[in-house]
C-alpha cells in the first residue's frame, strides 16, 4: 500500500474520540486532554507511515492511552546523578538543604512577609532576609539578591557602567556556557568594553594605561570553566585594588561560584563588589549575589533592571535557610557542600553498599576508583577523588535503559562499560538507583532477546560526559 492510500486509512479525530475507550478517558482525565492525546497519537502515526514504518497505519487504544499518558507526564523530573558532577549544571545543580526545602514549603504554602514589615505594619524589602546573612558572611556592607549570576552582572554593569569604559583583561572574555559571554554581557549592559593585556598575561599596568575620562570600572572575571597554565600572568583582586583606589574607579569581580571564603578575601583586598550564584558552592537555589560597598548598591538596588531580574520568594525562603546553615557553622547540612567535603572512604563505602545492594537485585557489579567534579564551571582542574560501580552489560544501551526507567539514573561510560558513580549521590538514594538498575538491565535482557527496543529508541541522548555548560 502506498503512503497515500495508508494516511487515508487513519482515522479521523473526533472518530478516534467516538470510540468507547476514548470516552472512557475523557471521563477520567477530561475531553481537552484527551483531544490533544488524539492529535499527538495521530501525529505520530502520520510521522511513521512518512518513515516506511509499515505496521503504523492503526491508532490503537494503546496509542491513544499511551499518548494522554504522555501529556500527564511531568516533563521536569527527578533524576538519580550517578554522574559524579557534583554541580551538574544540565542536573539542577544543587540539591536543596532539608531546612531550605521546608522553608520553601512554608512560604510557598501561604502568605509571607516577603515585602511586609510585621513591626511597623508598612512595606518592607524582599531583601531584608538575605542582606544581613551574605553582609556577615562575606564582610560585605551591603548585599542585593538577584535572579542567577548573569542578571546579576548584567544589573551590576548596567548601573555602574551604562555609556562608559569597562576595563578587562583579554584572558578573562570567557564564555561560561549557554551563551553567557562576557563580552556579550557587557554590550548589553550599555558599557563600552576596553580589553586589555593579552590572552595569557595581563599586568596591572595593562588596566592603568587603558584609564581614560570614559572610564567607570575594572572588571575581573574568574576564568571558572577553563585554565590558563604555561607563561601566563595576571593582576589579582589585590594587585589592582590601589590602582583602581588611585584612579576613583570600582573594582568589579565575577567570581561565579559561591565560595564565601573568596568574596570576604577579595572584599577585604578591595574589590568594591563580588558577584556569584547562589547554587555553586554554596549549595542553594539559583541565585545572583553581589556584595560590596553600600554606595554602589545603592545605584544598583535603584536601577530599573532591578526589578525585572528579582528574585521570587521561594528562592528567598531557600536562601534564607541555605545562608543560615552556613552562618551557623552547620554548612554539612547542605548536600552539595556534604558531598564536596565528604573523605574518599566514606565516598568508597557508600560504593560498596550500592555494588551489594545491585548484587541483591541481581546486578553483577564491582566497586571501581573514579574521578569526581565539581561541576557548575568551578575549579575545572580539581578531580574528586570518588568512587563507582562499574557494571558488565552494553554500554550503550545500559546507559539508555537507565534514563528510560520510572527515575532516570545518569551514568557514566568509562572504558565501554556503565560506571555509576557515587560521588553525588545520597546514602538515601542507593535502594532506588539500585532498584531502577535492575529494572534496565532486566529491560535490556528482554530486548535482546526479543526484538526491536522500541522503549529505548524513545529516549533521547544525553551525553552525561559532555557536561560543557557551567
Ligand atoms: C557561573 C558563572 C556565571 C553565571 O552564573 P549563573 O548563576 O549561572 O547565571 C557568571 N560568571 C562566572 C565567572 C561564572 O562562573
Amino acid at each position: 500500500m502506498d503512503t497515500r492510500a495508508r494516511l487515508r486509512e487513519l482515522p479521523s479525530v473526533d472518530e478516534l474520540l467516538g470510540r468507547q475507550h476514548a470516552r472512557e478517558l475523557a471521563k477520567k482525565h477530561g475531553r481537552t486532554l484527551v483531544v490533544e492525546g488524539a492529535r499527538a497519537a495521530l501525529a505520530e502515526a502520520r510521522r511513521r507511515i512518512f518513515a516506511g514504518e509499515t505496521s503504523a497505519a492503526a491508532v490503537g487504544e494503546a496509542d491513544l492511552a499511551q499518548a494522554v499518558e504522555r501529556l500527564l507526564a511531568w516533563r521536569l523530573r527527578r533524576v538519580l546523578n550517578a554522574t559524579g558532577v557534583v554541580l551538574h549544571t544540565n542536573l539542577g545543580r544543587a540539591p536543596l538543604a532539608e531546612a531550605a526545602i521546608e522553608r520553601v514549603l512554608e512560604v510557598a504554602r501561604g502568605y509571607s512577609t516577603l515585602e511586609f514589615d510585621v513591626a511597623s505594619g508598612q512595606r518592607g524589602s524582599r531583601q531584608a532576609p538575605i542582606a544581613d546573612s551574605l553582609c556577615a558572611l562575606t564582610g560585605a556592607e551591603a548585599a542585593l539578591a538577584v535572579n542567577n549570576n548573569a542578571a546579576a552582572m548584567l544589573l551590576a554593569l548596567a548601573a555602574l557602567a551604562h555609556g562608559r569604559e569597562v576595563i578587562v583583561s583579554r584572558g578573562e572574555l570567557v564564555e561560561i556556557g549557554g551563551g553567557f559571554r562576557i563580552p556579550e554581557v557587557l554590550t548589553q549592559s550599555g558599557a563600552r568594553l576596553v580589553e586589555v593585556g593579552t590572552t595569557n598575561r595581563t599586568r596591572t599596568a595593562d588596566y592603568v594605561s587603558a584609564i581614560a575620562p570614559a572610564t567607570a570600572l575594572f572588571l575581573k572575571v574568574h576564568r571558572s570553566n577553563f585554565a590558563l597554565v604555561g607563561f601566563t600572568e595576571e593582576a589579582s583582586i589585590a594587585d589592582l585594588a590601589p590602582a583602581a583606589r588611585d584612579a576613583g574607579l570600582a573594582l568589579v569581580y565575577d567570581l561565579g561560584s559561591g565560595d564565601l571564603d573568596e568574596a570576604r578575601r577579595t572584599l577585604a583586598e578591595g574589590a568594591s563588589l563580588v558577584c556569584f550564584s547562589g547554587d555553586k558552592l554554596l549549595g542553594g537555589p539559583q541565585a545572583g549575589l553581589i556584595v560590596g560597598a553600600r554606595t554602589l548598591m545603592d545605584r544598583i538596588a535603584k536601577h530599573p533592571l532591578a526589578r525585572a531580574v528579582r528574585l521570587d520568594k521561594m528562592s528567598i525562603a531557600a536562601l534564607e535557610a541555605t545562608l543560615a546553615l552556613h552562618r551557623a557553622g552547620r554548612a554539612e547540612e547542605i548536600p552539595a557542600v556534604r558531598a564536596l567535603l565528604e573523605k574518599p572512604v566514606a565516598v568508597r563505602k557508600r560504593a560498596e553498599r550500592l555494588a551489594s545492594l545491585l548484587a541483591a537485585a541481581g546486578v553483577v557489579a564491582e566497586v571501581v576508583e573514579s574521578e569526581g567534579q565539581v561541576g557548575g564551571g568551578a575549579m575545572p582542574l580539581e578531580k574528586l577523588p570518588s568512587a563507582a560501580v562499574r557494571i558488565a552489560a552494553p554500554a550503550r544501551d545500559l546507559l539508555l535503559a537507565l534514563r528510560a526507567g520510572e527515575t532516570p539514573v545518569i551514568a557514566i561510560v568509562r572504558d565501554d562499560r556503565v560506571l555509576l558513580d557515587v560521588k553525588a549521590l545520597d546514602e538515601g538514594e542507593l535502594g532506588e538507583v539500585a532498584r531502577m538498575v535492575g529494572a534496565a538491565v532486566e529491560r535490556l535482557a528482554k530486548f535482546t532477546s526479543t526484538s526491536t527496543p522500541t522503549g529505548l529508541e524513545a529516549v533521547r541522548v544525553f551525553d552525561a560526559d559532555a557536561e560543557g555548560e557551567t
